[in-house]
């Protein structure tokens, strides 16, 4: 039998817990890096929506460090760690208020979850993490997700919040990932370069020659390029989750995608029955009290 991208799309209608990932491109004025109050207005709208028909909603949303540095007067996304973290700090508070305020708008209870990468490796936080989500979907909160960017060093960094939203896919046992970005999803070949370079609407396996064409180097307001999508993707379907990469410009496509709407790349997801989250941590050296330690999650 042969099962179209069509079929699949139809099937979206079907999901029930759904993670959206905003990246911080879509959350700011690209002229001028401020917040883009009428899109965050809209997103929130939709997400409401998304719970008045009885879906479960996660948001992972970036912008904590872009919205900081604004508010502290930088001119560039610093590259310093404190600077960085400060900007996070004042940052993720004044992203929260804006978004409590617009849920508030539509009597909807939001919360805010911040996570670092110690919140997977633990075996202890990574049940706790996955309790208090089910706890709050299942009170019909809005979990609000992002990395906890204020105390996060390189060791404890998850680094991105494409891999940071298939966590939480995986925590959540969700059934569809939507990452919202600034690109409309996964080209042959990069499409302002190359005519010939064809659309991808549907991955239904991840392997090297995928990794190959994903070259991308990410937009100035965020982390991630095409190849974190594809790792998120990765640990999204082993897990048993659907994703897709979409673009974020209007923020009606969430609503559309779930409607089946042909739009952005799907990739499909294959649970793994053997799914294990620390087999997708690198391991990394810690130095510990002057002494390097490898630490390597994988089982
Ligand atoms: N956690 C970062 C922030 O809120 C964003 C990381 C990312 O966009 O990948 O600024």
């Amino acid at each position: 039998m042969l099962i179209t991208n069509k079929y699949y799309r139809q099937n979206l209608k079907n999901k029930k817990r759904i993670v959206i990932k905003v990246g911080s491109s879509s959350l700011v004025h690209p002229e001028t890096g401020e917040t883009d109050l009428l899109k965050l207005e809209q997103l929130v709208r939709v997400l409401c929506d998304l719970r008045n028909q009885g879906k479960e909603v996660v948001l992972v949303s970036s912008g904590a460090i872009g919205v900081g540095r604004k508010a502290l007067g930088f001119e560039k996304r610093p590259e310093d760690i404190a600077q960085k973290q400060a900007c996070a700090s004042v940052g993720q508070g004044i992203l929260m208020m804006i978004y409590q305020k617009l849920f508030n708008e539509y009597s909807q209870v939001a919360s805010q979850i911040l996570m670092t990468k110690h919140t997977i490796v633990r075996e202890k936080s990574y049940q706790n993490a996955r309790n208090t989500f089910n706890e709050l979907l299942k009170l019909g909160v809005i979990p609000i997700v992002n990395e906890n960017d204020t105390v996060s060093t390189d060791e404890i960094e998850i680094g991105d919040n494409d891999t940071l939203s298939a966590v939480v896919a995986a925590i959540t046992n969700a059934d569809l990932l939507v990452l919202l970005s600034d690109i409309d999803g996964l080209y042959t070949d990069d499409p302002s370069l190359n005519k010939d370079a064809l659309f991808i609407e549907c991955v239904t396996a991840i392997d090297d020659s995928l990794y190959g064409i994903a070259k991308g180097a990410g937009s100035q307001y965020g982390t991630g390029g095409m190849k974190t999508k594809i790792d998120a993707a990765r640990i999204a379907n082993d897990a048993g989750c659907d994703m897709i990469i979409a673009n974020g410009r209007d923020f009606h496509i969430i609503d559309e995608l779930i409607k089946g709407q042909e739009k952005g790349t799907l990739f499909l997801a294959h649970k793994s029955d053997t799914f294990n989250i620390l087999d997708y941590i690198e391991p990394e050296i810690i130095i510990n009290g002057g002494k390097e330690e490898l630490h390597d999650y994988r089982s």
